[in-house]
């Protein structure tokens, strides 16, 4: 049967867009559907807009530690206004790149939402396309739990195109995005809270990496509230929020920002017209070369569940295109070690296994872990520390894992992702000369283990 195309893309986010242009690369006659925005989550309301935010919260702390340096500045005034409208024109020409990209890589790019109408056949827009592939790339999509006043909170979507700073804010969620928004806000002048109703956030990090953080961004006056939950929230008569909290507190603040995990975007997907299932969690069950249960359907990215991080599904997007269009090219996705950030403030750099995760592999574990004052510090009053350890398997010396919670930490951990990707042993990384100085010299000097 000769079919339209292909291969035919839902979802022009990262995994999608990287799997339609170099499927299209390798020859396939690709089209691209994509309903809301080019670039997906990570471009329009994840990775690069909450960044762009994070490098303004940033300001403030430069502008704390001036003084040391000998700079006396007048009274400076933060405009939310401006730096949003800056970060949306950034947005727009990034928009813009994603569309030369995929047009100039000759894939047909379809704007609509688009709906399986059965295993080889998609409608968009009214119109069906039939293609010998279909991939699945549609992301996913914050989810806010059901409580009464659930619709007078945001999401990381609604916040990052805010009309006004909120004068207060109460975030809640422990997971990455809860702590980098928490960080936007307070840096950039709200009265910030952070809500969690667990012990400690960040749960799946290391332990020593959580407890850092945690001091650290106490000592910056951010209110962290743990083992907390809302019950209900409710409007007052001012147009402020009352937060009523489980153990019966009430939190009055400007603004509820929920950060308390994603769900699949499956919305009007059809995948009732198909045999696609979905596996306990609710995400489209997928086997090792990313193919759902109907054979013809692939799905990448947010969308399975596997790891939620734009590299991750760009990596996905590859191995499909390669798999089904260069099969010589193939490599399997390595999930092992991959290098992450939390752009928290000061922010996190992580790769390997955590402590608690090497010994419950039964590695016979060695920790060695540096605390200090960073040097550019030195000159300001401010107290900051900087946190590195790493994580070594004491019978192999294998470095198993490195973490880190201070200034530049993602920028630092990329180079160690590749030491650990080459099973780097912690003799090596001592017979390693550091650059000096640097903070970043303390990965490879740290020479008396800690435990
Ligand atoms: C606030 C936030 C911060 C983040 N920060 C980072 C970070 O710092 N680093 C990092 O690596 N990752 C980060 N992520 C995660 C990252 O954005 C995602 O892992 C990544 O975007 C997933 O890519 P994807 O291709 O699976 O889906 P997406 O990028 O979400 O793309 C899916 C696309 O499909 C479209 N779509 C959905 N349904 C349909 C349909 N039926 N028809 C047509 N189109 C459809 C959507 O509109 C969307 O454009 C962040 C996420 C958030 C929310």
């Amino acid at each position: 049967m000769a079919y339209d195309f292909d291969l035919f893309v839902i979802g022009a986010g990262s995994g999608g867009v990287r799997a339609a242009r170099f499927a299209a690369g390798f020859g396939a006659k690709v089209a691209v559907a994509e309903s809301r925005y080019l670039g997906g989550t990570c471009v329009n309301v994840g990775c690069v807009p909450k960044k762009l935010l994070v490098y303004g919260a940033h300001v403030a702390d430069e502008l704390e530690q001036a003084a040391g340096f000998g700079w006396t500045l007048e009274e400076g005034h933060f405009d939310w206004g401006t730096l949003i409208a800056n970060k949306n024109r950034e947005i727009e020409r990034l928009n813009g790149i994603y569309r030369n990209l995929l047009v100039n890589s000759g894939v047909t790019l379809l704007q609509g939402h688009a709906r399986l109408t059965g295993a080889n056949e998609v409608e968009v827009e009214g119109q069906r396309y039939t293609a010998e592939h279909i991939l699945i790339a549609t992301g996913g999509w914050p989810q806010v739990p059901d409580i009464p006043g659930k619709e007078l909170a945001i999401t990381s979507n609604e916040a990052l195109y805010l009309k006004d700073l909120p004068r207060r804010v109460l975030v809640v969620g422990g997971g990455y995005i809860a702590v980098e928004f928490a960080g936007i806000f307070q840096g950039l002048g709200s009265a910030t809270t952070l809500l969690y109703r667990g012990d400690l956030f960040l749960r799946g990090f290391d332990g020593s990496v959580r407890t850092h953080l945690k001091e650290e961004l106490e000592k910056r006056g951010l209110d962290l509230q743990f083992n907390a939950d809302i019950q209900r929230i409710d409007k007052l008569e001012d147009g402020s929020l009352k937060a009523t909290l489980k153990d019966g507190r009430e939190l009055v603040t400007d603004c509820v920002f929920y950060a308390t995990g994603r769900r699949p975007m499956l919305d009007n997907l059809g995948l009732e017209n198909t045999g696609v299932e979905l596996d306990t969690r609710g995400y489209i069950r997928v086997d090792q070369q990313y193919q759902t249960t109907a054979p013809s359907i692939l799905a990448i990215g947010d969308v399975i569940g596997r790891v939620q991080l734009t590299p991750v599904a760009l990596a996905e997007g590859m191995a499909v295109a390669r798999r089904l269009f260069k099969p010589e090219q193939y490599r399997p996705v390595d999930y092992q070690n991959i290098p992450t950030a939390v752009f928290s403030q000061p922010p996190i750099g992580t790769v390997g296994l955590t402590e608690e995760q090497a010994l419950e592999a039964g590695h016979k574990v060695q920790v060695f872990e540096s605390r200090f004052r960073a040097m550019k510090l030195t000159l300001t009053d401010i107290q900051e520390k900087t946190l590195m350890k790493l994580v070594v398997d004491a019978e192999t010396d294998k470095v198993l894992g490195c973490h880190m919670v201070g200034p530049d930490a993602g920028e630092i951990i990329q180079g160690l992702g590749i030491a650990l990707k080459a099973g780097a042993t912690k003799q090596q990384f001592d017979e390693t000369i550091g650059v000096h100085p640097t903070a970043a010299e303390e990965f490879v000097t740290m020479r008396t283990a800690t435990r």
